[in-house]
């Protein structure tokens, strides 16, 4: 029985292409257009919005034919949109969300989901009524090629049960008055969160936040800080967040099981030797560390949408790391060790 709206038409029927409406033309949403404008095949962009119009105009310019809407409402009602790709603030991803699953459009919204786990739960309830998935959240580290390898390793069994994930995640500076404390867990570590719960399978039960002496470079801002994630299971994951490192945008991660160990190598393909030592380039930002994470992303987004679907990611990816970033915020604030309490898992999230 079908209980959710009619399907959408799907891909543009003369050109087969998937037509995506863009909420959102900041950063990362300018990024995305050029991705789907000039990267990958299979999709364009028709449509675009932002609460700054001249902000959207510009960006539509970019993506030959794309019509500038008034609002996220009319973009999403559009007869020449498919599939929504939200890039819009945290806070707005929800109000784009919703609209979006009653006209049975597929969503790929950035991370997070929502920014409450009230939230969260309001867009799992609409996707659970409609009966199938339609929403992919943008936690793009798991289609890194290093981080897919790590998977398969771990999931082949040849190093053994996995034990603790060990996790790093260093940016080079972020900007002064404008990065706080809590964007540390709920912008930061929600993608080491994401890769902890991937890589062992599991859910996180309980956070504990540790924050050392300061890095001075940073002034007031809480950094580094030190999680500790104790998973359902039993096994740990550690990650540090440093935000002002330096040095470069270093991720590391590290799986030690039962019977050996794996981690991600370095990302830099070049080793230079002379004058006695060796070097290799670090990734400026996460733009240059993941390009190739995300472009692989959207083009799984786009075949998923493609076939009125999605995939990656879930809705419940969302919400559970929605609650875990909450947890550790509190952890962080107290300096206690805090509870990740769930709701039942949705049998269409299994
Ligand atoms: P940004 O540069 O501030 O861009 C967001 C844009 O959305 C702004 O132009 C903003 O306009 C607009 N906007 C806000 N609310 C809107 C609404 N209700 N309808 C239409 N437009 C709206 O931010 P960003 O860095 O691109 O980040 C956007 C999202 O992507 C965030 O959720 C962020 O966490 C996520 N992100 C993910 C990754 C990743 O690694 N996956 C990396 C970067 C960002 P105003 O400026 O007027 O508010």
């Amino acid at each position: 029985m079908n209980r959710g709206p009619a399907r959408n038409q799907g891909p543009d029927q003369m050109t087969q292409d998937l037509r995506i409406g863009v909420i959102g033309t900041g950063m990362i949403g300018q990024d995305h257009i050029r991705r789907l404008t000039h990267v990958l095949a299979g999709a364009r962009v028709t449509g675009v919005t932002d609460t700054d119009p001249a902000r959207a105009t510009a960006a539509a310019t970019k993506a030959p034919g794309a019509r500038v809407h008034a609002s996220a409402e009319a973009l999403i009602a559009a007869d020449d949109v498919d599939a929504v790709l939200i890039c819009s603030w945290g806070p707005a991803h929800e109000a784009a969300i919703l609209p979006a699953l009653a006209a049975g459009k597929p969503v790929f919204c950035e991370k997070p989901l929502a920014t409450t786990q009230e939230a969260c739960l309001r867009i799992i309830d609409a996707e659970v009524v409609l009966g199938r998935r339609l929403i992919q959240v943008g936690y793009m580290r798991r289609y890194d090629a290093a981080y897919r390898a790590l998977k398969a390793t771990v999931d082949s069994g040849s190093i053994g049960a996995p034990l603790m994930f060990h996790s790093a995640h260093r940016n080079a500076s972020v900007p002064e008055g404008l990065y706080t404390d809590d964007m540390a867990i709920a912008d930061t570590m929600v993608h080491d969160i994401d890769v902890a719960r991937w890589l062992l399978d599991d859910e996180v039960a309980r956070v504990r936040v540790l924050a050392p002496k300061r890095n001075s470079v940073g002034k007031d801002l809480r950094d580094p800080i030190f999680g500790l994630l104790e998973m359902r299971g039993g096994a740990l994951a550690t990650v540090e967040v440093s935000v002002n490192i330096g040095y470069g945008y270093d991720i590391r991660g590290e799986i030690s099981a039962e019977q050996g160990t794996a981690e991600l190598a370095e990302s830099n393909p070049l080793v230079v030797k002379g004058n006695g030592q060796f070097a290799g380039r670090v990734p400026a930002d996460w733009r240059e560390r993941f390009i190739a994470a995300y472009d692989a992303e959207f083009a799984s987004w786009i075949a998923a949408a493609r076939d009125g679907g999605a995939t990656g990611p879930s809705a419940w990816d969302g919400y559970a790391i929605q609650a875990v970033s909450d947890a550790g915020i509190e952890a962080a604030r107290t300096g206690e060790t805090v509870a990740v309490t769930l709701v039942e898992k949705p049998a269409l999230y299994a």
